[in-house]
């Protein structure tokens, strides 16, 4: 099978594609609905830290902004959302569940797999526009990220933005500040991303040791979401690794503006999708103008 003509999407598109499947699927084993509206199941089975399908009226307190509102699926006559808390790292995991339940064939799931061996380091690496996972980003995509890298960049400049790495580095003790593994080379994280979501800076009270896997496996996701799903099974060394880097950063006068009262970070993101947007109406209008000097 040809890997290239999988044309594979990022792990949420993926899911959707095959979320009728999964509900034809439960609709014959109405047990493995049960299991999926189980939160320890799916977390075991896909990863995920939210249980796959949930009923609307109980997405509240920490599942609000975790399930897609539309489209509602109605599985063994019951109404429920599906997660859309998908990462990259839940692409492997997800190929062979499916492949598993046979809702695809094992040909089909090898050639996946082959892929996601592929392409998956490759997104991680590729710098942080690449690196929430997404296999194919529109370019569009790209000038929307530098606009919003360059905006949360001059709010408020840090005049010590680009020295101090080595008490960083001798802080950390020279070990990633997320899984403790000493470092060979100065490998680097913003603990908050630059982006919309985030709201991080380039602050060096925003910079830490990371190694490669965990700079990956973190993508734009939230450390602190990344560090208890890393350590869901030792939750107090999650606890003490938020807290080195809280440290860290009052340390070093950084607020971040997540967790500022005085800030209201919605707001914020607000603005930065607004002006996305509008770098993407830009993109649309001059490609417009320029096609109809060039066609007749
Ligand atoms: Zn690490």
């Amino acid at each position: 099978m040809d890997v290239m003509a999988l044309g594979l999407p990022r792990i949420g598109k993926f899911v959707e594609r095959h979320v009728l499947s999964i509900v034809e699927y439960c609709d014959h084993h109405p047990e493995e609905f049960e299991h999926l509206r189980d939160e320890s199941y799916c977390k075991s089975t896909l990863g995920v830290r939210y249980p796959f399908f949930r009923s609307p009226d109980l997405i509240v307190g920490r599942y609000e902004g975790r399930y897609r509102s539309s489209p509602q699926v109605v599985v063994c006559g019951e109404t429920v959302l599906f997660t859309n808390d998908w990462y990259a790292r839940h692409y492997v995991g997800f190929v062979k569940y499916i492949a598993d339940k046979q809702m695809i064939d094992q040909d089909t799931a090898a050639a996946y797999l082959d892929a996601l061996s592929e392409s998956v380091p490759r997104a991680g690496a590729a710098g942080e526009a690449g690196s929430r996972g997404r296999l194919a980003a529109p370019a569009i995509g790209n000038a929307q990220n530098l606009l919003v890298r360059n905006v949360l960049g001059r709010i408020r400049p840090d005049a010590h933005a680009h020295g101090g790495w080595e008490s960083t580095w001798s802080y950390f003790g020279g070990r990633c500040a997320y899984c403790d593994e000493p470092l060979a080379a100065h490998d680097k994280d913003h603990v908050f991303g630059i982006n919309s979501k985030s709201l991080g800076e380039h602050k060096r009270g925003n910079l830490v040791p990371a190694c490669k896997d965990c700079n990956s496996e973190k993508g734009d996701e939230d450390f602190r979401d990344f560090l208890d799903a890393k350590f869901m099974a030792d939750p107090a060394t999650a606890e003490d690794r938020k807290a080195a880097i809280f440290r860290f950063m009052l340390e070093r006068d950084y607020l971040p503006f997540a967790l500022d009262p005085q800030v209201d970070p919605a707001a914020i993101t607000a603005l930065l999708d607004q002006a996305r947007t509008r770098v993407q109406e830009v993109a649309t209008e001059y490609v417009a103008q320029i096609r109809s000097l060039v066609t007749s």
